[in-house]
């Protein structure tokens, strides 16, 4: 195969998209070169990932860090340059040297450097949801204006983009699609009683029975947020109103998303739970590559099991469809700052897994109807969620069982 090769830019290479990412390219070094590699603060790991892979340049959030990685790289005669900031993500999100974007940053922290590959044109691989639910209309309208390719990496979305006409242009009528199909897995609490709710700890939440991701992720799943955030992001990835998206639990996590079609036809797009089946196949298109996936064993199945969610044990997925039946960016803003405080106070045990939904609630009531027409609103009133979600976490903070 004589192939040029497709130069990488990796946002959030030292989470759970990113090494599989660096995965799925070091199995086909042929057709990869990485051009930059960046984290938050992990500097060791992303060290070890610049020794493996020697991009021109890695990125970090700051100073400090950056004076750490440039003192790791030296003694191991890596030639990386390393910047630091949010300047510098975007720098390497949209230089011109690089042909595609994987968006692996976790939070609404991943939206500008999108932002940045989508004007520039890039190839842009979206694992970062947050991107879609905070600026959406934006981002789409910038994906469209330059003409930049959006390949989802979310694995239910990546199921729904195969399972959709090749040629899908974003009208479900013209392509005979009836509905988008999004499964969940329901997370570890699908059976919990719900008077068990309030006392679940971080260490319960964060682990999922099927997938092994972030911390952020993992508490998401746990409250289904992150179907409502994956509903929210299907919306724009797709152009599908609320009405024409199902969501179904389906704890076996083999079938990743479906598409209805008009005629009864359904869908689907299986595999095991590997994030590389995704990655491979935005990597590879048009082509499909190997991703180092095992293969799906169906004769090792127990059986598929399909359910309607429960809103009384998952009340953040009913706070995120009836933002989407809103359809109102300011509230998707809001929906997803209030969440990223809510999960973070979670996780450092400053308030418990009830209140993840007692929050966002509340900053919904407090700032969702806010009027915001341009993306620097957007992130204006991104910070004032943060402020205030902040302010209710110390007002209901409390001791916590470990
Ligand atoms: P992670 O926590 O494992 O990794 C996040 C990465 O982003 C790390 O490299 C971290 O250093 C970097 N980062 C964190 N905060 C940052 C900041 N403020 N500025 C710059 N960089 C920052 O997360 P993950 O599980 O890999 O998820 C990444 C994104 O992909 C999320 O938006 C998540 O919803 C989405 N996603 C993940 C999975 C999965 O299987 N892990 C599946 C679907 C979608
Ligand atoms: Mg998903």
């Amino acid at each position: 195969m004589n192939q040029k090769q497709t130069v990488l830019t990796i946002l959030g290479a030292t989470g759970s998209i990113g090494e599989n990412t660096l995965d799925v390219v070091a199995q086909h070094p042929e057709r990869f070169r990485v051009y930059a590699l960046t984290a938050h603060r992990q500097v060791d790991k992303l060290a070890e990932l610049c020794e493996r892979f020697v991009p021109a340049y890695a990125v970090v959030a700051d100073e400090t860090a950056a004076r750490s990685l440039r003192a790791r790289l030296q003694a191991a005669s890596v030639a990386t340059e390393v910047l630091f900031g949010a300047e510098a993500l975007c720098a390497v999100a949209s230089s011109t040297e690089v042909d595609a974007v994987m968006a692996a940053i976790v939070g609404a922290a991943g939206l500008l450097p999108a932002m940045a590959a989508a004007k520039a044109a890039k190839t842009i691989y979206l694992a970062n949801k947050e991107t879609l639910v905070v600026g959406g209309a934006w981002f789409m309208e910038a994906v469209h204006q330059h003409g930049a390719r959006l390949l989802p990496i979310d694995s239910e979305h990546n199921a729904i983009f195969q399972s959709l006409p090749r040629n899908y242009a974003g009208d479900l009528d013209a392509a005979g699609v009836a509905s988008l199909i999004l499964t969940a897995s329901g997370g570890p609490f699908l059976h919990t009683e719900l008077r068990d709710f309030a006392g679940i700890t971080p260490t319960q939440a964060v682990k999922h029975p099927n997938w092994r991701m972030g911390h952020k992720i993992s508490i998401d799943s746990a409250t289904m947020m992150n179907k409502g955030l994956e509903l929210i992001e299907a919306r724009w990835l797709f152009n599908a109103p609320a009405t024409r998206m199902e969501v179904l639990i389906h704890p076996q996590s083999v079938v990743h998303s479906m598409v209805r079609y008009q005629d009864g036809s359904v869908l689907a797009q299986m595999g095991t739970p590997d994030m590389r089946i995704p990655i491979a196949y935005c990597l590879g298109l048009p082509e499909r590559m190997t991703s180092g996936a095992a293969p799906l064993d169906f004769a090792a199945l127990s059986g598929l099991t399909f359910a309607k969610p429960d809103f009384r044990r998952f009340p953040c997925l009913k706070l995120a469809y009836d933002v989407l039946m809103a359809d109102a960016p300011a509230a998707s803003c809001v929906l997803n700052a209030a969440n990223e405080v809510a999960v973070a106070a979670f996780l450092a045990k400053r308030i418990g897994f009830t209140d993840i939904a007692a929050l966002v609630d509340a900053a919904l009531q407090r700032h969702g109807s806010a009027q915001v027409d341009q993306i620097e609103s957007v992130l204006d009133l991104d910070e004032q969620v943060r402020a205030t979600a902040q302010v209710w976490v110390r007002n209901h903070h409390r001791i916590l069982p470990d």
